[in-house]
This record gives structure tokens, sequence and C-alpha cells, in this order.
């Protein structure tokens, strides 16, 4: 008989833990196409029941997909319409995968920070994309470690297109902004949300300040002056921060590197595959659930440094910012074969709770995304 390790009834006594004792007891059998004959067991608290495919990753899939494939390939970048002719799946099916796989990813993520025992200073910068045309630019804020490049969060905000227009162009933008509003605000909101997450995941300390690298941008310091952790601070919770001219060559001395590293990786994948691969042009929820998976992917699976460390041990960014390393082996091996999250124990960042639900509102969309029954349990 299986053992399961908590019964995926979200509002049962033993859905964060369950006993030691066989608390699921067997009860018939159903058949899949993919799967074959499949045991159902019955949970003896709830009586609510489910299968071994309950946990699993390919819950309700009606067809296997290679989930390593997938995440490999979107990890070096190859674009969507390119994985979908290579697997020889549809587009929607591609979409399905990449979200469970997403919402994995982002469950093991939040798993890792909680045992992170590194410290470092935190460079935060927009990078700057578009949805669904260039009327309509995003900025992704990216919460990096300076020293090991690590992700810790990031955020989107929607906003107006700005530099010179034509007079053709200009007309079509304001004629497009009247018709659909754009969240006031979006800038500073995406930005406080990746500070507020970095300030909890390593509030400031006595000799050990929370050192905030930002380039000049005046958005960043309002955010940063309005926040009470800055108002309030003591000698104890010391908060700096160092701003960059943007105009300073960037290398490796530059205390912004990590932010022009991801910014640089983030195009070069970008460049091959335009807005079909990690960014993403239709719809703005899916395109943070494919970038999700993109940066997470360089967190746990990308060697840190690449060049810098040419012939040495591969470590990962996440090992070098101080994740344990049975946590980063956990995290691939659970990423595509382990138990599948369960949104109800999660602990998840403002941020990636909207990634997980779709929440992400797509300019000139009004309808809310479809997100299926199991991925909200
Ligand atoms: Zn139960």
């Amino acid at each position: 008989m299986e053992s399961f390790p908590f019964c995926p009834n979200p509002h049962c006594v033993w859905h964060s833990n369950a006993p030691d004792f066989a608390w699921a007891k067997p009860k018939g059998f159903y058949t899949t196409k993919a799967f074959g004959r499949v045991q159902r067991y019955q949970c003896s608290a709830c009586h609510r029941t489910f299968s071994s495919q309950t946990f699993s990753l390919a819950y309700y899939v009606k067809r296997p997909v290679a989930l390593p494939d997938i995440v490999a390939r979107l990890v070096s970048g190859e674009s969507l319409r390119a994985m979908s002719r290579n697997l020889a799946v549809s587009l929607n099916l591609l979409s399905n995968r990449i979200d469970r796989l997403t919402r994995q990813a982002i469950a093991l993520h939040s798993i890792c920070l909680a045992s992170r025992a590194g410290y470092d200073d935190i460079c935060i910068d927009g990078f700057v994309s578009f949805d669904t045309s260039q009327y309509f630019p995003s900025e992704i804020p990216i919460a990096i470690t300076a020293h090991s490049q690590f992700i810790l969060d990031f955020s989107h905000a929607s906003r107006r297109r700005s530099g010179t227009m034509t007079a053709a162009q200009k007309a079509k933008a304001r004629e497009l902004y009247r018709r659909i509003p754009l969240e006031r605000g979006a800038l500073a909101r995406s930005f406080r949300e990746t500070l507020v997450h970095a300030l909890q995941l390593q509030p400031p300390a006595p000799y050990r300040p929370f050192v905030l690298i930002t380039d000049e941008k005046p958005d960043y310091q309002r955010v940063l002056h309005r926040l009470a952790a800055f108002r309030t601070q003591t000698e104890h919770t010391r908060l700096v921060h160092w701003t960059i001219s943007s105009k300073l060559p960037r290398t490796l001395s530059n205390p912004l590197f990590s932010s022009n590293y991801i910014d640089r990786e983030l195009r070069k994948d970008l460049a091959h595959h335009h807005r079909e691969t990690v960014c993403f042009n239709r719809n703005v929820a899916n395109g943070m659930m494919r970038l999700s998976l993109y940066l997470l992917g360089h967190n746990y699976l990308k060697p840190f440094r690449i060049r810098a460390h040419k012939g040495a041990h591969p470590r990962t960014h996440a090992e070098a910012a101080g994740i344990p390393v049975q946590l980063v082996q956990h995290f691939v091996q659970a990423l595509t074969g382990g138990i599948r999250a369960f949104l109800s124990r999660c602990t998840l960042s403002e941020t990636m709770r909207r990634t997980w639900e779709k929440r992400w509102k797509t300019p000139g969309k009004t309808k809310a995304e479809y997100i299926p029954k199991y991925a909200l349990a």
C-alpha cells in the first residue's frame, strides 16, 4: 500500500500534517488512458477520496510530456513555438505544463528562502520589456543578491510609452490610454513589493545594515523614504541606500553588477526569440509564469558565474547565496518529480502568490485568467 504525506483536502485536519497510522484506506479503482488502472484511497478524517495522481505534477493530465525537458529548454531560452515544434505538442498543452512547473518552482523557492543562511547586499533594478504592443512597456523590478546573483523576488508594472513618437503614434497612444486605463503608481508599487519582501527575508541587525543598491531613479528614493522601516530606523536597524550612476561601466566591479548580469541574461535569451520566449506579448499572467520558471531556473539550475569559475565545481547561484546544498538538490528533484505543491500549504510573497493565481493584469484585458480548481487547493 502507498503512503501519503498529507490529505489533499485543504479543509481537512490532516492537510498540513498526517498522522503516523494508516489514515488513507484503499477504496476501489479507476482507469485512465494515460496511466491505466489507478488505486483510489479515502481519508478516514474527512472521507474525501483521492489517488496517488492527486499528488502528482501530472494531475488531470491526459498526455504525459517529459517535464525535465520543458524546464531545460525554457531555462536555456528556447522559445515557446520552438518548444512546441520540437516536442510535438500544442502551445496550450505546453502552457499548461509550464504553469504546473512554475507553481512547483515557486513553492520550492519559498521553502529554500525560509532556510537561507546567507546575507548579502540587495540590488533592485527594473527589466524593461513590453506586453501586447510597444505602447504597453512593462518594468519588472528584480531583487537580486549583489554577490551571488540569487534572485529573491520580482514584480511587474505596466506603464505608458515614453520617448520620442511621431504625431501619428502620439495620437494612437492617446486613444489607447483613454480606452485602456493602466494602474496608477504601478512602478512604485512593484518596486515596493520586491523591496519589502527582501527586507523581510534579511532584516537589518546590529553591525549588519540592509544595503539596497539601485540606480539613481527618483522613484526608488521616494518609495524608500516612505517606508516605515526606513523612517524609523535606528543604529541597530540601519537601511542604507546606495545609488549608482547608470553611466558607470557595467563591469564586475560595478555594485549593480548582479542587476546588469541578469538583465543581460534575459536580453540574450530574448534577442534570439523576440517575443515568444521568457518575455511575453499577449498575456502578462502567462508571461510571468514563464519568466518565473526562467528566473528560478537561474537560481537553482544554472552554475554560479559560468565564465569566472571555468572548470571549478559547478555551484549554483542558490548555493552561493547560502541555500543549503540538500535544499538545492531537493529543488532540482522535486521540480519535475516530487509531490505536487498545494497553495494552501505554501507561504508565498505577495508577488509569487499573484503569479501562482495568474492575477497579473494584461492591458486591455478585463476577463480574469482561467485557473483550474486543483491549482487553488
Ligand atoms: Zn482528509
